[in-house]
């Protein structure tokens, strides 16, 4: 398991927590489409069935306690914090914020303003739509 928990000054994806493309795949429903992961090589990284909640709510506890030192202080910004799951280090990073060609630095302070955060989940739509079958 390579797991870990990432908080940059940047946003997550220039500082590598994520990979765009997935997202877009997870957007359009393919991940939860048998046939598109049929077709996927045996060692493809989407299909190494990782459980990602722990190091969800393990991102979530950092997250509340960076809003704490920003808010509380002595130290109001602890810089980039990356928690390695595997040998339990915590690694304190220089803060290098976004890369220049980022997308998302012109949205910071616009909140749902110029995006909208959701979008629609096919997934959940087809299971919206079998429990009608159910039902009726
Ligand atoms: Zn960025």
């Amino acid at each position: 398991m390579h797991g870990r928990s990432l908080l940059a000054a940047g946003c997550l994806e220039c500082a590598g927590a994520y990979n765009a493309s997935i997202v877009g795949m997870e957007r359009e429903g393919l991940l939860d489409d048998p046939s598109y992961l049929a077709q996927l090589e045996q060692n493809d990284v989407l299909l190494r069935h990782e459980n990602v909640f722990p190091f969800s709510t393990s991102l979530a506890a950092f997250e509340v306690r960076q809003l704490a030192a920003l808010v509380l202080g002595p130290i109001h910004n602890l810089g980039d914090q990356n928690y390695h799951f595997v040998t339990g280090a915590l690694d304190k990073e220089p803060e290098r914020g976004c890369d220049s060609k980022c997308l998302f630095t012109s949205l910071v302070g616009t909140a749902d303003s110029l995006v909208r955060p959701v979008s629609r989940d096919p997934a959940a739509e087809k299971s919206r739509e079998a429990r009608m079958q159910v039902k009726n």
